[in-house]
């Protein structure tokens, strides 16, 4: 385990052929300063930085640019980058900024960060200021312990790889983030959702982040690998069905409420499921609150506890064409083969009159049938057909908002307002994990 605060490289940028940034403050270039804006262009092999006027200021495989301790620049980022509210805008961030050109004559440009100020910029961009505190602060503990899970996974190079395999009947893919390399993050979904210092407009996320400073998730001496997502639906899911085989004790299924439900185990009880309304922690349609929880954006996402979408069957041919790059021709059906006890289909059966194949694990299955994403892979499906048999359309009614490991935003920030502390709300959702300070 760690001792002291890690910095991190966060990649705002990747694979761009040209930028544009403004810097506030003063930044040095081997040891001198530069200009106020910066021109970035891509040349086979090398990066290239220009001022306002043209004028060639340096090149190289990899430029640093040192900040000054309260020195900002600004860049246009495109976020949320193959969901819903994919968008551009122009963010402000703190820290050292590293250019480094790719073979291909594109490049990235990732910030250096300490890892604290990193996490104040995170809760911000993934959550509201004036969320509940103690749902901030069980927020940054969680997001900071994943953080650093995955740093040390990576330093160790023990992390499995994406696995992709497929012999042509099966394609069983997960997506995890030590697919980076150069950098540790990514500014997007992907790994956390960084969108710079404009967004911190409370104190209460820099409390928050202050208050919990070096506070980890632990278990068996070793950080937690702490994942969370905006809502379960009622009921959290195991590791294994969103990504490698692998359990972890602290990452069990819990019911996200008081009473205990029980597992899904079954298809009948999946249907029974996700086609009710079990009360849960994040079953709330509570307008202020989750204004309170989530940015403005999200707020779009409203039936996020269930939800229904409709395809008629050449739209849904259309989109598994698109989205898996195979021609299923005619769809026959769609047949659920494993669900975690979430409700989370991890393989899912796809026939159609020219291929069958069985698709998971739960992002690739959102991926694949949806223009999108679907919001998560706990899903039952009802089909309609034409009096000779022919499916002419698929229902599909789920439940909840992400892979649904670990921690449920949503249910974490509703308890806050009921009155359970950080502690509280961390022992829930990650059971038999201890926290501990790391570092002053
Ligand atoms: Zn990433
Ligand atoms: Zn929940």
């Amino acid at each position: 385990m760690i001792d002291h605060e890690p910095e991190i490289k966060v990649a705002l940028l990747q694979n761009y052929r040209q930028s544009t940034i403004t810097l506030k403050g003063i930044f040095y270039l081997s040891g001198r300063p530069i200009p106020e804006v910066i021109n970035i262009r891509s040349l086979p092999g090398e990066v290239a930085l220009s001022d306002a006027a043209g004028k060639a200021l340096a090149s190289g495989k990899t430029i640093r640019l040192a900040a000054d301790r309260h020195s900002t620049f600004s860049v246009d980022v495109k976020i949320g980058i193959g969901f819903h509210w994919q968008r551009i805008v122009q963010q402000t961030f703190g820290g050292n900024i590293l250019l480094r050109a790719n073979p291909d004559s594109s490049f990235h440009l990732i910030n250096e960060i300490s890892l604290e100020d990193y996490l104040a910029c995170v809760i911000s961009s993934e959550m509201s200021a004036q969320a509940p505190p103690e749902f901030l602060k069980a927020q940054a503990i969680t997001a900071r312990s994943w953080l650093v899970a995955m740093l040390d996974r990576k330093k160790r190079k023990t992390a499995a790889p994406q696995i992709n395999q497929t012999d042509g009947k099966e394609i069983i893919r997960w997506y995890d983030t030590n697919d980076h390399s150069f950098f540790d993050v990514c500014a997007d979904d992907h790994c956390q959702r960084y969108q710079g210092l404009s967004l911190i407009t409370s104190p209460e996320v820099n409390k928050a982040i202050r208050d919990t400073r070096g506070l980890y998730l632990v278990h068996n001496n070793e950080i937690c690998d702490a994942r969370y997502y905006k809502a379960c639906g009622g009921r959290t899911e195991i590791f294994a069905a969103a990504w490698e085989d692998k359990s972890f004790s602290y990452l069990r299924s819990v019911s996200d409420h008081s009473a205990n439900y029980a597992a899904i185990s079954s298809e009948d009880d999946a249907a029974q499921w996700l086609r009710g309304k079990p009360a849960a922690y994040c079953n709330t349609a509570d307008r202020a609150l989750l204004g309170e929880i989530l940015p403005s954006f999200d707020q779009e996402t409203m039936n996020f506890f269930r939800w229904q979408v409709s395809y008629s069957r050449e739209e849904l041919e259309d989109i598994l064409h698109k989205k898996s790059g195979i021609d299923f021709g005619t769809l026959q059906n769609l047949t659920v083969i494993q669900r975690g006890p979430s409700g989370r289909v991890s393989k899912l059966k796809i026939e159609g009159a020219k291929r069958t194949v069985t698709v998971g694990k739960e992002l690739e299955i959102r991926s694949w049938l949806s223009p999108t994403h679907l919001l998560s892979s706990a899903f039952v499906i009802s089909t309609k057909q034409s009096q000779n048999g022919a499916m002419e359309s698929f229902t599909l009614d789920g439940g909840g908002w992400g892979h649904g490991v670990g921690l449920c935003q949503i249910g974490a920030a509703v308890m806050a307002k009921k009155g359970f502390l950080a502690e509280d709300i961390l022992a829930h959702y990650f059971s038999g994990a201890a926290l501990q300070k790391l570092y002053e």
